[in-house]
């Protein structure tokens, strides 16, 4: 407490607002408009997010201020690509020369090879801005970068409105997506609504520490 304020409490509230100022606006009571985020990203947590959702946690809070904060101080795109009755929402991070689409992820390690899901993002930002390149850019936090190039391709395209489809129909329908198992997973605030967690009991501990030949000394 500072005085009779509490300041934790003031610092959290003043997290919170950049928290919903920064994040992906997304319109949640539309099932026919899908952000791409949502449908590159997992869309049973697409599905919570809307329907169910759980306050951010910390990590969550951080990782969007980190990379959506940098996003703002960009030129930022926003556009949409209409399929029938459906529509996908992007935003891109740039457009350099009218030409090529550039996409930012803050990432803790440079990668080797770009993440499917990023690729599957800034596709669908070449279709709806109708470009033909992009340039997907990975940045650590202290700096260091990594760029590749992709080029508008259909049937990446075809995979994302595939899911946008599949996650508009179950929102309309009321029914969660399937559990899809990758790396989110781990740090996702949906972990315990998609796999059973137990304590493993401790006959079980020893039983496992001795076939590795681990067990108490007898
Ligand atoms: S834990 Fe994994 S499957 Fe479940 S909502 Fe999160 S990212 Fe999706």
């Amino acid at each position: 407490m500072l005085g009779d304020r509490d300041l934790r409490g003031m610092v959290d509230k003043a997290f919170d607002r950049l928290y919903d100022d920064l994040s992906i606006k997304v319109d949640k009571k539309n099932n026919d408009r899908i952000h791409a985020y949502e449908a590159a990203h997992c869309t049973r947590l697409a599905y919570y997010e809307r329907k169910d959702s759980l306050p951010p946690d910390n990590p969550d809070k951080i990782s969007i201020l980190l990379s959506h904060g940098m996003r703002k101080a960009l030129s930022n795109v926003r556009a949409e690509y209409k399929a029938d009755s459906l529509t996908l929402e992007v935003d891109a991070d740039m457009l350099v020369g009218n030409e090529f689409v550039v996409r930012f992820e803050v990432v803790p390690q440079l990668p080797e090879l770009p993440h499917p899901r990023h690729m599957l993002y800034l596709n669908a930002c070449l279709f709806a801005l109708n470009k033909n390149d992009g340039f997907l850019i990975y940045m650590t936090a202290d700096g260091k970068t990594v760029q590749f190039s992709i080029t508008k391709n259909n049937r990446m395209f075809e995979e994302i409105i595939r899911r946008a489809r599949v996650l508009s129909t179950l929102l309309k329908d009321g029914k969660v997506p399937i559990v899809e198992p990758s790396d989110l997973c781990l740090s996702c605030k949906y972990y315990s609504r998609c796999y059973a967690r137990e304590k493993i009991k401790e006959e079980t501990a020893d039983f496992i520490a001795d076939l590795f030949g681990k067990g108490k000394p007898k």
